[in-house]
This record gives C-alpha cells, structure tokens and sequence, in this order.
C-alpha cells in the first residue's frame, strides 16, 4: 500500500522504526484498522522486510531508537517486535530501558495473544455438539470427496489443544475442519 502524505509528513519522511531511509510503506499495527495514522508506522522497505523475518534481530537494534518515539503505534510496534527476541539480552535492555503506558504494553503483546476458545469465521464460541454448516468448500485430505460450501456438519466436536480445529461428520467419515471455515447455526 502506498504511504499517505500525513503518515510521511510526521517522520520528514523517514522510517519510524530506523530513521535511516526513506518511508514508503504505511504499516497499520493490528488488531487496530487504517482509518487513523495513529495506527499506523511509517516503514522503509527493510523494515517491511524485517518484520515478516524471525531471523532479523541485528536489524532491530534500531527499535532502541524507535521505542522513545512519541507517538504510541510506533511504540507498541516497536515493543511487539523486540518482544520475539526478549530472551536475548540486547532486546531485553531495550525493553527494560523504557516505561511505556500498560495500555500501549497491551496493544503490543495483542499479537501474541492466543484465543481460548473455539471460535467460527464470525466469532461466534463454538462448542461440542453445535451444528455448523461450512462457509467454503473443503478438500478433503486422505479422501477423495470435496466438502462443498454449505455443508451442514452436525454436532461438532473441539479439537482439545487446537483452537483452530474441530472434528465432525461428512459424507459418514469423521474429519478436521477449521474454525474460521465454520458458521455455527444458532
Ligand atoms: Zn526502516
């Protein structure tokens, strides 16, 4: 996407992250949505690069520049992505160094956040035993029948360590869905 003047214009057109080069990417920090610039980070392209790497933590001793930024979607981003290499002792200075407000703590560590629960394409709770019907078609691995969009799948069972999946019924073979291909039917 490209970067919106306002966004450009609160850094001079740097990189929030490294003040090195020059923004050309708006990054909106989740789960918050692009209606504000106070949601967004003004990011150069290594940056951009850097975030979707697990193996970038040279890159980030920037952050320890970016951290003081004022504004509070730099800091949460900035905060999210030490976190991943928070057993290391640069990343861990870093975030010790800083006293940030609990609120922009929280939309950083957001991220990491694993639901509890069950959850369909919609977020409504799903439960054992709940009827839902298939949102998409499915293939299905180890057969040779396609799960059609509009299924109907009846009494549902959760899949006990995977929020992601439950178990029911198709075609008279037990199979594993994903949640976020389920509707429940109320
Ligand atoms: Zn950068």
């Amino acid at each position: 996407m490209s970067i919106s003047q306002a966004l450009k214009d609160r850094n001079s057109n740097l990189c929030e992250l490294c003040n090195a080069e020059n923004a050309t990417h708006e990054y909106t920090v989740s789960p918050k949505n692009d209606e504000s610039i106070a949601n967004q980070v003004a990011v150069c392209d290594t940056c951009l690069k850097a975030i979707d790497d697990k193996e970038a933590g040279f890159h980030w001793r920037c952050l320890e520049g970016s951290i003081w930024n004022p504004e509070p979607s730099v800091q949460a981003l900035s905060y999210r992505l030490l976190h991943q290499y928070k057993e290391e002792a640069w990343a861990e200075n870093i975030i010790s160094s800083v006293d940030l407000d609990e609120d922009t703590i929280q939309w950083a560590l957001s991220a990491y956040e694993v639901s509890a629960v069950h959850k369909d394409a919609f977020g409504n709770v799903l439960e054992n035993g709940d009827n839902v019907v298939l949102t998409q078609g499915l293939n299905v691995k180890g057969t040779s029948f396609t799960a059609q969009k509009g299924t109907v799948v009846k009494r549902i069972k959760l899949v006990h360590d995977n929020t992601d999946h439950i178990e029911g019924k198709v075609n008279e073979q037990v199979i594993v869905i994903l949640t976020k291909y389920t509707k429940k039917l109320l």
